[in-house]
């Protein structure tokens, strides 16, 4: 099946009919139906579908003769062999997202083993297909849940408690999609079973735009983390309350929202407080509390650091100069990932070989492909985005650059993985 039809399969789901956004948090109807979506077109292709303990999705192509065994649990079937491809990305969305940031690798993913398939490519070792849940955090808070599970990089425990914007926990959430929360953490049969994860995603910026290429490779994952900061004042009428007797949170959060831009701008770092809920949130009153979210990147880890310090500092002082408390809690943190050296130049020189150019790049944006870079030999392919704009209904990639990452990806899966 050709990209674009595989494209337009996807794409009513979860779309917001007002925003053009796309709202597909994960264990909701939405993700029910991408999840839907995907079993489908794994199975329309005769590849083996299997969700494994932390939900994530799998569809394996197996080398012929290769007979699948049963996992020590009694579980689904791992692949029958050591040293899998596995190529993919995510389904869910932030709020309101764009089209691409995910889905773009899930459907290249399937659109590039029909093109092997088309071209007699033997694989040789098992093919995959992921899509790993939560990539986003959007719903639990905590970026790469998925992932982060299946790779022992969270405490289950801990995940489960998580709860989202309602306070529902993702035990509850997962119970109610009807997946065992009780059985999720670390999967280190599974992780030893794939030999190499090669994820094709839209670019975040638009380096591959302004160097006038389609294609890019990535070269590392700069450090990155969030962290919530509670400011808690004292509620008052916003008509009887003379300011100097107000303890309003309101402004040593509005001070660290500037911070937080200066601090960036003079490391060359970036950070963003992309979300705040002010309570009780009536227009003519001094708020009681207001809860904020940092996000900070930076190119290594000293200087993340530095402008983490720097904000954390600024709302410090300034909630003291309001009589404001402050609580500042990280709540992810993501050290630098530098992406398998050896699987990177493999990526290279296929590319090269089919005389498609592609640059090598950083990126502040995490990765599925990161977090599994602890584990296992992990690599990235980007396709351009011409404004360089995502995380809205605004990203895009145009058809002809999309066709360009399903041939680069196929090109690198058939080196990887085909006689
Ligand atoms: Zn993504």
């Amino acid at each position: 099946m050709s990209f674009e039809a595989l494209w337009e399969s996807l794409l009513p789901v979860g779309r917001d009919g007002a925003s053009g956004g796309y709202r597909r948090f994960s264990w909701t109807p939405e993700d029910a139906a991408c999840r839907a979506w995907f079993t489908q077109t794994a199975a329309e292709r005769g590849l083996r579908v299997l969700t494994d303990r932390n939900g994530n999705l799998w569809a394996w192509w197996d080398p012929p003769g290769a007979l699948p065994r049963e996992s020590a649990a009694g579980g689904p079937a791992a692949p029958a062999r050591t040293g899998a491809v596995v190529t993919g990305s995510h389904l869910d969305s932030v709020p309101d997202g764009g089209a691409f940031d995910g889905p773009l690798g899930v459907v290249s993913a399937f659109a590039a083993l029909d093109l092997l398939r088309e071209r007699g490519c033997l694989p040789v070792r098992p093919l995959g297909v992921a899509a790993f849940t939560e990539e986003e955090g959007a719903r639990f808070g905590v970026a790469c849940l998925g992932s982060r599970l299946l790779a022992g990089a969270i405490d289950p425990g801990t995940a489960r408690a998580l709860a989202d914007a309602a306070g529902i926990t993702l035990a509850e959430a997962m119970a109610v999609a009807g997946h065992d929360p009780e059985a999720i953490g670390p999967d280190d049969d599974l992780l030893a079973t794939v030999g190499a994860y090669v994820e094709l995603h839209i670019e975040q910026g638009r380096a591959l735009a302004d160097l006038d290429a389609a294609i890019g490779i990535g070269e590392q994952i700069w450090p990155h983390g969030r962290w919530r900061l509670g400011f808690t004042g004292r509620p008052d009428h916003a008509g009887t309350a003379v300011l100097a007797d107000r303890h309003d949170p309101m402004l040593p959060f509005a001070a660290a929202v500037l911070a937080a831009r200066q601090a960036a701008a003079s490391h060359g770092a970036l950070a963003t407080v992309g979300k705040v809920a002010a309570e009780p949130g009536a227009v003519n009153a001094v708020s009681a509390r207001v809860t904020a979210w940092l996000d900070a990147r930076g190119p290594d880890e000293e200087t993340l650091q530095a402008v983490v310090g720097e904000v954390l500092a600024a709302a410090r002082e300034a909630a003291a100069s309001h009589g404001v408390e402050l609580a500042a809690e990280p709540e992810s943190a993501t050290p630098a990932v530098r992406f398998d050296p050896g699987l990177r130049e493999a990526l290279a020189s296929s590319l090269a070989a089919r005389d498609i150019r592609a640059p090598v790049l950083p990126t502040g944006a995490g990765h599925d492909a990161g977090v599994l870079a602890a584990r296992l030999p992990t690599a990235m392919l980007f396709v351009r985005n011409p404004t360089g704009v995502s995380h809205s209904p605004a990203e895009h990639a145009e058809p002809a650059d999309c066709a360009a990452g399903v041939q680069a990806l196929a090109a690198v899966l058939a080196d990887l993985a085909c006689r």
